[in-house]
């Protein structure tokens, strides 16, 4: 099994797409084991995105991604880091295949929707960094389908 950390970033929190979007993560058959909506503060923004540091697009997207609250997700299921990269889709919208989410519901360059971790490596950094208080253990249950709760 493995965890992988997804932002919806501000764009899909502003056009209202987070609900459509983590139904794809959820029809997939990956597992919410972390969900909050929450502000990234420049200080978080800048260790989650220290690669790009000196790239010349990295002041934009700092406040990007600080401008608006995201709902940040943990998401674990067998392969789910390059399961989560590829249902997500190339990183400019323009560019990504019709039936990725950046594909279907994105255009821009910098406001592409979501962010995936693209490594098990990367994917224990930023869980840590956005869920230092820790993840939710739990199992589906048929009883739920089955109208039996009452015999949890
Ligand atoms: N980005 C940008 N301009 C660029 C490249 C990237 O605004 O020329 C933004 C975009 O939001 C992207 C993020 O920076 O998602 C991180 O870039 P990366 O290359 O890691 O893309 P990703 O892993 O998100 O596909
Ligand atoms: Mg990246």
């Amino acid at each position: 099994m493995e965890r992988t950390l997804i932002l919806l970033k501000p764009d899909a929190v502003q056009r209202a797409l987070c609900g459509r979007v983590l139904t794809r993560f959820e029809e997939k058959g990956l597992k919410i084991v972390g969900m909050k909506l929450m502000h990234i503060s420049d200080e978080l923004a800048a260790r989650h995105y220290a690669q790009h540091k000196e790239r010349p697009f990295y002041a934009g997207l700092v406040r990007f991604m600080t401008s608006s609250p995201v709902v940040a997700l943990a998401l674990q299921g067998n392969g789910a880091i390059a399961m989560c990269r590829k249902m997500m889709g190339a990183t400019f919208g323009a560019d990504a295949e019709p039936g990725t989410i950046r594909g279907d519901f994105g255009s821009s360059r910098s406001f592409n929707l979501v962010h995936g971790s693209d490594s098990p490596e990367a994917a224990a950094r930023e869980l840590a960094l956005f869920f230092p208080e820790g993840l939710v253990e739990w199992d589906y249950q048929s009883t739920w389908i089955y109208d039996a709760s009452e015999e949890l």
